[in-house]
């Protein structure tokens, strides 16, 4: 027997069963579902193209695989896309550093990361791979940016940035080093205030929340996100009158609004011009506007304040001196909100800080203060969440489709012109706007008056982009061009069954929920009714290495290839799931490396051992009959185990499924050792039991590491092809009964 035992060589046979894979087209979405069939599309997260799988990534897409082909074995029809999130800072950067085109880097590091997924047998539809920087993506972007401008979604309004004068360029907050200086001249950076661009979110903040309730396949890391980004205060608000007119004023403290003794107003309230008298007070406002505040702290006792000498009359009686913070947007949104430092410590540090409101001591331990509601106030709820710029002065970016006219002012370009294609022969330097000089690029013909005009050369922020990113996967690549948002094959895999997702994506789904509702009313996406686009969400947490994050400079990283390279795909992957529930920060060890490799190494040679054996063993019934008892416990443990994990991974909790996975084996060793000490041997009804238990967990193992399991199916005697794994065993079809020997060849 131990002649030609094949060893188990994860660099032999890894390579081989990708390969049969990419012959069989196992991976490709299939063209429609079939009738009957569900539809489950996964999304994975959306790379940077940084050239480097880390193991985030490997968390990431470890679980997304696995996921999907759990669901591929169920029958399903099965998505599971993958794109690029090529455009922006970080690629432009290298591009700086190296001297060579962005588009240029960004195809080379992509290239070596697909070639990276592939090596760990990550079953994404490569054949539907994007890149946002790609022209059939970017020329979509720049449709959605005038389809919600057209939709008042999307305004232009003055915002500060930082300038260095050296290199005559906008920074980035990443450029900009400690203490202020820039990264590339060392020279201080100042702020500048120029027009840039937002995204209006604010219509579809309530209904956001309202959805966030009932997301019933979110995690609760993933809902946690929303919520926090909602920022949801509830409290009262009521109408003051004062020297400026009315103000609809806001607070949490219901109970106690008539002990109020100032009102607090955002520097971006609507009506804040209204209650600013004085010019020298006007210069103050500027100044808040300019001073680069949405950097500062949210410290009420070092965030910028002026009191701008205007009063309102108090729900309790007395004056209200008006005050201006950006604290308010920080709590909650651009609004007005009284300030009452009876019950609130930011409002305390902030009466400290104000000539006009008289300083007040925290109440005494135990000593509640006497509650003061007023009868005029109404139920009221408000949200931290706000518009956020979306251009930048960057040059890798989605070029912004619209002519600056001296006649018309922002011209929108029709739509029939696009894409506005970015110049693919642009090597930015890091100084000025590589855009702005190039005229080929900037002259245009304005194209409502036909003068002399220039295009708009800011870029949209990638994170515009990302607006759709979860679209593209779900339209055959040769349609996009033309068909992105109308496409008949939309309305099969959106929304998307699971988005599989980093703990630090909040932000991107919150805007891509918001943006799936503007789609909707605008008429694209009206058969996503309630307007979201994941019907379910797996946020993970990150992996780190030591207790820390993984970085160069502490030497900690931990290279995907190199453990690749030393226990193959199938080892990795595994750990990675098994090493810690997706909630849970995973903190590297070798340790989980070393137990998936060493499970995977037993589980291969006692399986090629068992089935190598069993043409040697003889049957006896009588002998069969005395072990019946073991099989049918046999049998239970693998109902029992099948059971679990197949509840555990529709639940994507594969750190579960692989324990159970693992105990599985147990059992199916520890049945074998009871038969032989019972009867010295295992009978030919013994053995095949026990082989369809190991068929079994090779099925149940596929998800996690399908190379192994395949691998295992081939040995045990199943022809190779489509249905090597088989359907997802409903139930354990193990033979424990006498007749099932009897009829065995
Ligand atoms: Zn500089
Ligand atoms: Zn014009």
């Amino acid at each position: 027997m131990s002649g030609n035992k094949p060893t188990y060589d994860p660099a032999r046979i890894e390579p081989q069963r990708q390969e049969a894979w990419e012959q069989r087209g196992d991976y490709s979405a299939p063209p429609r579902p079939e009738p009957g069939q569900t539809p489950i599309y996964v999304k994975a997260s959306s790379p940077f193209t940084s050239g480097n799988l880390h193991m985030g990534h490997v968390r990431d897409y470890s679980l997304g695989d696995a996921y999907a082909r759990f669901h591929r074995a169920r029958g399903d029809a099965v998505l599971l896309g993958f794109g690029f999130d090529a455009f922006g800072l970080p690629a432009e950067l290298a591009a700086i550093e190296r001297q060579v085109l962005p588009s240029d880097w960004v195809r080379q590091c992509g290239d070596r990361m697909l070639a990276q997924m592939k090596r760990l047998g990550y079953s994404f539809d490569y054949d539907r791979v994007f890149y946002s920087s790609d022209e059939s993506f970017y020329r979509w972007s720049q449709w959605l940016f005038l389809t919600l401008l057209e939709m008042d979604m999307i305004y232009s309004e003055d915002a500060t940035v930082d300038w260095c004068d050296t290199c005559q360029t906008t920074l980035a907050t990443i450029q900009v080093e400690e203490g202020g200086t820039c990264w590339r001249c060392h020279n201080e950076v100042r702020l500048i205030r120029r027009p840039t661009w937002f995204l209006r979110i604010t219509p579809y903040l309530e209904e956001n929340d309202e959805n966030t309730g009932k997301l019933a396949n979110w995690n609760e890391l993933a809902l946690a996100t929303q919520h926090y980004i909602l920022g949801r205060s509830e409290g009262v608000e009521l109408e003051l009158e004062g020297s400026g007119g009315k103000l609809t004023v806001f607070t949490p403290h219901r109970e106690f609004a008539g002990h109020a003794s100032f009102v607090l107003l955002s520097p971006r309230h609507p009506e804040v011009d209204a209650w600013i008298a004085a010019d020298e007070v006007r210069e103050q406002l500027e100044q808040m506007r300019s001073g680069g505040w949405e950097r500062s702290a949210r410290d009420a006792s070092a965030v910028p304040l002026f009191d701008t000498g205007a009063t309102l009359a108090g729900p309790g009686g007395g004056e209200l001196p008006v005050l201006v913070s950006p604290l308010v947007d920080a709590r909650f949104g651009p609004t007005a909100a009284l300030g009452i430092p009876l019950v609130d410590e930011a409002d305390r540090d902030l009466a400290a800080r104000a000539e006009r409101v008289a300083s007040f001591e925290a109440a005494e331990e135990g000593e509640a203060p006497a509650p003061a509601p007023v009868v005029a106030a109404g139920e009221a709820k408000r949200y931290r969440a706000n518009d956020f710029s979306i251009s930048r002065q960057r040059s890798w970016g989605t070029p912004i489709p619209i002519i600056h006219c001296e006649s018309c002012g922002a011209v929108p370009v029709p739509v029939e012109d696009l894409p506005v294609e970015l110049p693919r022969d642009l090597v930015p330097s890091g100084e000025g706007n590589p855009l702005a000089e190039r005229p080929d690029f900037v002259d245009v013909a304005c194209p409502k008056c036909g003068e002399p005009a220039r295009r708009e050369t800011d870029t949209l922020d990638c994170h515009f982009d990302a607006l759709f990113l979860w679209v593209p996967a779900a339209v055959p690549p040769e349609a996009r061009a033309e068909q992105m948002f109308t496409h008949e094959e939309l309305r099969d895999w959106l929304p998307a069954e699971r988005l599989v997702a980093g703990g630090d994506s909040g932000g991107f789904v919150f805007d891509q929920r918001t943006v799936t509702k503007a789609l909707r009313d605008h008429g694209e996406f009206a058969f996503m009714e309630n307007g979201e686009p994941f019907a379910g969400c797996l946020f993970h947490e990150m992996v780190i290495a030591d207790g820390r994050k993984m970085s160069k400079h502490l030497g900690n990283v931990v290279d995907p290839d190199e453990l690749v390279a030393e226990y193959g795909a199938d080892t990795v992957r595994l750990a990675v799931l098994y090493a810690a529930g997706p909630a849970k920060t995973l903190n590297w060890s070798d340790g989980a490396v070393r137990f998936a490799n060493r499970f995977l190494r037993n589980l291969w040679t006692y399986s090629h051992d068992r089935f190598a054996q069993l043409p040697d063993l003889a049957h006896d019934p009588e002998a069969a009959a005395d072990t019946e008892h073991m099989r049918d416990r046999l049998r239970k443990w693998c109902d029992n185990g099948l059971e679990r994990i197949t509840a555990d991974t529709a639940e994507l909790q594969m750190h579960k499924s692989i324990r159970n996975i693992t105990r599985l084996f147990e059992r199916i060793q520890d049945f074998e050792k009871r038969v032989v000490k019972r009867r010295g041997q295992l009978d030919r009804a013994d053995a095949e039991a026990q082989i369809a238990a190991l068929v079994l967990l090779a099925q149940v193992l596929a998800p996690f590491a399908p190379h192994t399991a395949e691998e295992i199916l081939l040995a045990s005697g199943r022809p190779d092809g489509a249905d090597l794994v088989g359907s997802w065993p409903e139930r354990a079809e193990i033979p424990v009964g006498e007749d099932s020997a009897a009829a065995a060849p």
